[in-house]
């Protein structure tokens, strides 16, 4: 059993990481699906909630819930005070300056989106650049074909080699004068692939490049130091990192938010409205316009928490060590060929079988109870440039275990026996 007693590190604790015990905590981990036990290995999609969480936020509903920011009433201020502790608790999660800095969403994608039209559009000009790389997600790469239509700006895009990595010697001469913006992901959500980040900052700001990173896909399994990383934008997704759906937040540079306007108005961002003029709200309260999603923010800090009390290095540990034990037992399946075997790799197995497609095998595993996805995981440029139309994909939390691993090998082998 993956039950491994460990050092402590920075932000980890000295607890025993016991994954069965972990499991008790995940209420729907209890489910049988179609007779058999869960096993849930889709947590790229989203992940499970515990029991804390989802405590959490009932508790919010049921003893305090009001509207934050506006009531001169105890309620009010209660809901305020949670309301902002979260913005606390993220801000200590992943090490920003200020509070200030961390504004809520509802995911990356709204991150992003912001950054795009609040920061990117007004810069740009016809002939500038916006640079991603080929393992985006759709929401890392629409929103900046948006304003790349609007401005005349254009889209460049960082090679990858086959095995899933960034082509470094491409990059550096992809930082021309006309780039404005990279806008990287930290972890590969289809491949696993986990970018180089911080050499690639560094590089961008030598030629003066700012740098957005999406970490939708690394939050939960690594521990992320805005301002060891020096990013000047870095988006995460509440519901992936064991938080509530419609929460996200995107963290900015104080002196790059500032210089900032807002794209979307409305209620408690602004300080004084007349129908002439109106002044914006201070720092972070001037992107978040209209009602925020209040008891889904309380709940994103309860799920901090929970992850802080565990330590995301022991996650690290176990969702590697699972991971070791997964590609090994994949790759020994006749006719199924890993995609993405990248020497830096979260907790994640895209694969195709010569069997059968993708969906046909999502499809006999979950006769067998095993959750995975397939298609193209919201990055088809990718799936081209892999040559696959699609994949199949088993993405790691900290609650999965050996068991849930045997299950999908098991599974594997019946989709042999069905289509060979
Ligand atoms: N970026 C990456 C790498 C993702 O994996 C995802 C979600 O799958 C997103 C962005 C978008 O996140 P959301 O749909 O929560 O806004």
């Amino acid at each position: 059993p993956l039950t491994t007693a460990s050092p402590p590190g920075p932000r980890d604790n000295n607890s025993r990481f016991d994954v069965n015990d972990l499991r008790s905590q995940f209420p729907i981990l209890e489910r049988r699906i179609q007779g058999h036990p869960l096993a849930y290995l889709d947590n790229a999609a989203t992940s499970q909630k515990p029991r804390a969480v989802i405590d959490c936020i009932q508790r919010y509903y049921l003893h305090t819930n009001a509207n934050v920011h506006r009531g001169v009433y105890q309620l009010s201020e209660e809901a305020t005070r949670a309301y902002e502790t979260s913005r606390d608790k993220v801000q200590q999660f992943i090490n920003a300056r200020e509070r200030a800095e961390i504004i809520f969403v509802k995911g990356t994608t709204e991150a992003i989106n912001l950054v795009a039209h609040s920061y990117a559009k007004p810069l740009l000009r016809p002939g500038d650049e916006i640079l991603i790389s080929t393992m985006e997600h759709h929401s890392n790469i629409v929103p900046w074909q948006i304003i790349c239509n609007q401005t005349g700006a254009q889209l460049r895009v960082i090679p990858i080699s086959d095995v899933g990595e960034i082509d470094m010697q491409a990059f550096g001469a992809l930082l021309s004068p006309t780039c404005r913006m990279l806008s990287l992901t930290h972890v590969s959500n289809t491949l696993g692939t986990i970018t180089p980040i911080k050499q690639m900052i560094s590089r961008a700001h030598q030629h003066g490049i700012p740098v957005l990173i999406d970490g939708a896909q690394a939050v939960p399994h690594l521990t992320v130091d805005v301002q060891a990383l020096d990013a000047d934008f870095y988006a995460f997704s509440g519901h992936k990192v064991y938080g509530p759906t419609g929460t996200g937040v995107l963290y900015g540079k104080r002196e790059i938010l500032e210089q900032m306007q807002p794209y979307q108005g409305g209620g408690d961002m602004i300080s004084q409205v007349t129908f002439e003029h109106t002044e914006y709200n201070e720092l972070p309260y001037r992107f978040e316009a209209g009602t925020p999603n209040i008891a889904g923010v309380v709940g994103l800090g309860c799920a901090l928490d929970y992850i802080q009390a565990i330590g995301l290095a022991q996650i690290g540990r176990h969702e590697q060590a699972l991971l070791a034990y997964a590609s090994e037992a994949l790759s020994a399946i006749e006719g199924l060929r890993l995609i993405g075997t990248a020497s830096d790799k979260a907790g994640i197995l895209s694969f195709v079988m010569d069997a059968a497609h993708a969906h046909d095998i999502s499809t006999v595993l979950d006769q067998a109870g095993v959750a995975i996805r397939a298609g193209h995981h919201c990055t088809m440029p990718l799936m081209s440039r892999l040559g696959v139309a699609a994949t199949a994909r088993a993405s790691l939390a900290l609650y999965n275990n050996q068991a849930d691993i045997d299950a999908l090998v098991a599974g594997l082998h019946e989709v042999n026996r069905i289509f060979k």
